[in-house]
């Protein structure tokens, strides 16, 4: 069947689509002749008889990658044209080009075929409605699409080979530049001198976020390259990213990697990178270059970040790095109610900051009631003297004669697996001796003799190399120098703990040295610490819980019943000064105040002045006026004629009165008469 029995009147009918692509804006720019080719195609339809007005060219998607439809707006436009049987055929350079990706090469077949759409591209024409035409069309887009793999893979793998032999020139971090091929530490002695500052603050502080804080207050700054490698030297504020970016980079460590994310396109056409796990860099090239760091401290810096991100972001149990505050058991505390590591919480108590151990897990993310709060005061001092204690040089010396024991019982061991070798060996020289023997001819027996020997030459070398790698693990027995430092250590631990010049952070990591965690248990009446040393030894500690500052405040019984018998003769004012008089102070260790007295007294629920006085019988104003026959406000004036009988209630001149004697109340209502008399 030739190409023009292929169109017939009913694709005429139809327009004629020229899809035109190039891949990048170099490709358009430099490659003219190919886009002159595809304009060569529109020459052929007009041969095949579509009028030239009914020719669609679609370029939208110049400059695009033909990869994936999703950001090919053209490409879009020719499917949903072609499904709608508007074209009645589509034109393309090589028609595996319309789409790079088989899976919309292969749709846009299937729906020409549905339409009965052709397809022309320079080899030929064809009508993908047909078997054979559509197999051919299928294959040329496979054969596209491996194309391009070839041609990626060649370009990859040119750069992998490099990579792998660790050549590859990749963009350095700051602190490190190329010196023709080799990378050298930076000649800058200042910009040296910062990393290595850099590297020892990490060290000193334990976290990332402690060093750019000490880098802020002590005024540094960080350098900065423009270009990797090249480029002036800048110097900026260090931050959190750049220190854990720096902290992350193999590189300091004299390390050449490759391949340490992963990136990919996903169906929107957006861009995706990933860091990927240490195991998973594609190469890794240790003592490459001259770094900062070795490999070994490198890996410690990991270590720690990971350790700080647990102790932050839940996940696995970890302690975080010790902080400045007081509180000994910061990251090793443990719930003992349900396990999980206790947060600390700090308050302000007698003007010291005191300790909580708070388990609040529970209460932070289901805002439940947390599950245990434990007062810290006590069990710190306890733990405190606990490792002193501990750390004695007789405890060391038991520990050192165990250890010297196990020393002895491993010889042992060593001299067990030393006749094994010898064993074998014996074995082999038999198996050998027995092959020299046997006739060569005999083929049959020669060749079980042979696998016999070469059996026995094996069990050989793996005794060998089992007893050299038990060896090499015993072998790590303490040298006398070592025994007195240990000692030296054990004597010196007590006075650096009791130190005042010795920090927190300190003291927490002499801790943490020792420890492994303490599991803490508020029970009814004591606080039950379980420590757990580095080793596995463990100890229980059984402390009272201390007393809340309410009960620490409460004043003492005997004040209170003191006040109680003043308040029968005394104003509140008069029992302060009594009080003090007698060089009595509050809970606190203050002078007592009238205000203070009130309060007690209102707290104990002792009964007022006024009360005792009242039950006793004593008047107020109110009620004695009626009875001596005047108003109120007279009634103070007859007390100071010293005909009332009365006494004085508190400091505002208040007083209660006695039940007035019948004699006093007919002199007052007389005076009171010729009074008025003279008046009148
Ligand atoms: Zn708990």
């Amino acid at each position: 069947m030739n190409a023009e029995s292929k169109v017939t009147a009913e694709h005429l009918q139809r327009a004629a689509y020229l899809y035109i692509r190039q891949s990048t804006l170099r490709q358009v720019l430099e490659n003219t002749e190919s886009t002159e080719r595809q304009y060569a195609l529109r020459r052929r339809a007009v041969t095949l008889g579509w009028p030239e007005e009914r020719i669609v060219v679609i370029d939208h998607d110049q400059g695009q990658s033909g990869a994936s439809a999703s950001e090919r707006e053209g490409f879009q436009r020719l499917v949903a044209d072609v499904g709608l049987d508007k074209a009645g055929i589509v034109m393309g350079l090589e028609v595996s080009r319309l789409a790079r990706n088989c899976a919309d090469w292969h749709r846009l077949l299937e729906i020409c075929a549905l339409s009965h759409t052709l397809i022309l591209d320079e080899d030929g024409l064809y009508d993908p409605a047909h078997y054979n035409d559509r197999l051919l069309l299928g294959l040329k887009g496979t054969m596209s699409e491996a194309e391009l793999h070839v041609l990626k893979a060649r370009l990859v793998g040119g750069v992998l080979n490099k990579a792998q032999r660790g050549e590859l020139k990749m963009p350095l971090p700051v602190g490190l530049i190329y010196e023709e091929d080799k990378v050298i530490l930076d000649p800058d002695q200042q910009v040296q001198q910062s990393l290595r500052v850099f590297f020892a603050t990490f060290e000193r502080v334990g976290s990332a976020w402690a060093t750019v804080q000490t880098f802020r207050r002590d005024g540094l700054k960080f350098p900065k390259r423009g270009q990797a490698g090249s480029g002036e030297i800048a110097w900026q504020e260090l931050t959190h990213a750049i220190t854990l970016d720096t902290l992350h980079n193999p590189r300091y460590a004299g390390a050449f990697c490759f391949g340490r994310t992963r990136s990919w396109t996903d169906a929107q056409g957006k861009y995706h990178c990933r860091q990927l796990p240490r195991e998973q860099w594609r190469f890794l090239k240790q003592n490459a270059h001259a770094g900062y760091l070795t490999w070994e401290q490198f890996l410690g810096n990991q270590e720690r970040l990971l350790q700080n991100h647990q102790a932050h972001g839940g996940g696995e149990r970890k302690a975080g790095p010790p902080r400045e505050g007081p509180a000994l058991l910061q990251g090793v505390a443990l719930c003992g109610k349900c396990g999980r590591s206790m947060t600390i919480c700090y308050h302000q108590r007698f003007g010291r900051l005191t300790p909580d151990y708070l388990c609040q897990k529970n209460c932070v993310e289901q805002s439940q009631p947390a599950c245990q709060r434990i007062p810290g005061t006590g069990i710190d001092e306890a733990i405190g003297q606990l490792l002193v204690q501990s750390v004695t040089p007789l405890a060391l010396e038991v520990a050192l004669n165990v250890q010297s024991e196990i020393q002895q019982r491993l010889a042992e061991a060593d001299r067990l697996r030393q006749q094994q070798v010898q064993r074998a060996r014996y074995e082999a020289d038999r198996a050998r001796i027995r092959y020299m023997r046997v006739d060569p001819n005999n083929r049959l027996v020669a060749d079980t003799l042979e696998a016999q020997w070469n059996e026995n030459l094996r069990s050989l070398a793996q005794a060998k190399e089992d007893c050299e790698k038990q060896q090499r693990l015993d072998s790590a027995q303490l040298t006398e120098e070592q025994r007195t430092k240990i000692f030296a250590l054990a004597a010196d631990f007590p006075r650096l703990w009791q130190e005042s010049t010795t920090s927190n952070r300190d003291r927490k990591r002499m801790a943490r040295l020792l420890l492994e965690d303490v599991t803490l248990l508020r029970g009814e009446q004591e606080i039950v610490v379980q420590v757990r040393f580095k080793g596995g030894a463990t100890q229980e500690l059984r402390l009272a819980i201390p007393k809340s500052a309410w009960a620490l405040r409460k004043t003492k019984p005997e004040i209170v019943h003191e006040i109680d018998h003043l308040l029968d003769e005394r104003t509140e004012s008069q029992i302060a000064a009594e009080l003090n008089s007698r060089g009595w102070h509050t809970s606190a260790g203050r002078p007592f105040t009238m205000s203070i007295v009130h309060r007690l007294r209102r707290a104990h629920h002792l009964r007022s002045r006024p009360q005792r006085l009242r039950d006793k019988g004593w008047l107020t104003t109110k009620q004695i006026a009626p009875q001596i026959g005047c108003k109120p406000n007279l009634v103070k004036y007859w007390r100071q004629q010293g005909l009332l009988q009365g006494i004085r209630l508190n400091d505002k001149e208040e007083y209660l009165y006695e039940q007035p004697r019948t004699d006093m109340v007919a002199q007052i209502k007389q005076r009171t008469r010729r009074s008025s008399e003279s008046l009148a």
